[in-house]
C-alpha cells in the first residue's frame, strides 16, 4: 500500500518524476535527487515499508540480488573505483525519507570523501556487555 504523503510512493507512482534506472513489478532504482557523487542511484522497493526490518522475508532475497546486480552496474559503468552501499533506519540513523532505500554511491580515489567518525572505545568489560544483550535478542 502506497503512503500518500510518501516522496518515493509518490516516484513510484509517477506523481514526482525521478530518472529511473532500473524497474520491475516490485523494486525501483533511480538517481539521487542530492548525490554524494554522480550516479548516486536509490533502489526501493515499490510497496512502502518504513524501515529495513518492516520488510517482508520474501522480498529480501530479491533486494539482495538486485542490489548487487546494480551496484556492479553503477560501479562497471561509471567506471569507479569502489563504491559504497548505505542504508539509514529511523531520523537518528540519518534517514529522512520515511520508505526503506539503499544507497549505492561510486566512489572514485580523488572524491575527497569520508565517512568519519570519532571512534569510541570500550571500558572493562562493557564489549562483552554489549556483546551479551545483542546476543540474547535471537
Ligand atoms: P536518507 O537520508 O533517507 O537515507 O536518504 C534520502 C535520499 O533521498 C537523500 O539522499 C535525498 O537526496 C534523496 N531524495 C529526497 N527527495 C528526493 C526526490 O524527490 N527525488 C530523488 N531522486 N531523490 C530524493
Ligand atoms: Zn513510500
Amino acid at each position: 500500500m502506497a503512503d500518500k504523503d510518501c516522496i518515493f510512493c509518490k516516484i513510484v507512482e509517477g506523481k514526482i518524476p525521478s530518472e529511473k534506472v532500473y524497474e520491475d513489478d516490485k523494486f525501483l532504482a533511480f538517481l539521487d535527487i542530492m548525490p554524494a557523487n554522480k550516479g548516486h542511484t536509490l533502489i526501493i522497493p515499490k510497496e512502502h515499508y518504513m524501515v529495513f526490518e518492516d520488510m517482508p522475508k520474501e522480498l529480501l532475497k530479491e533486494y539482495s540480488l538486485l542490489l548487487q546486480k546494480i551496484s556492479k552496474v553503477v560501479f562497471e559503468t561509471l567506471k569507479a573505483d569502489g563504491y559504497n552501499i548505505q542504508q539509514n533506519n529511523y531520523p537518528a540513523g540519518g534517514q529522512v525519507v520515511p520508505h526503506v532505500h539503499f544507497h549505492i554511491i561510486p566512489r572514485f580515489s580523488d572524491d575527497g570523501f569520508t565517512f568519519d567518525w570519532e571512534k569510541k572505545k570500550y571500558e572493562d568489560e562493557e564489549m562483552q556487555e554489549y556483546a551479551e544483550k545483542i546476543k540474547k535478542g535471537f
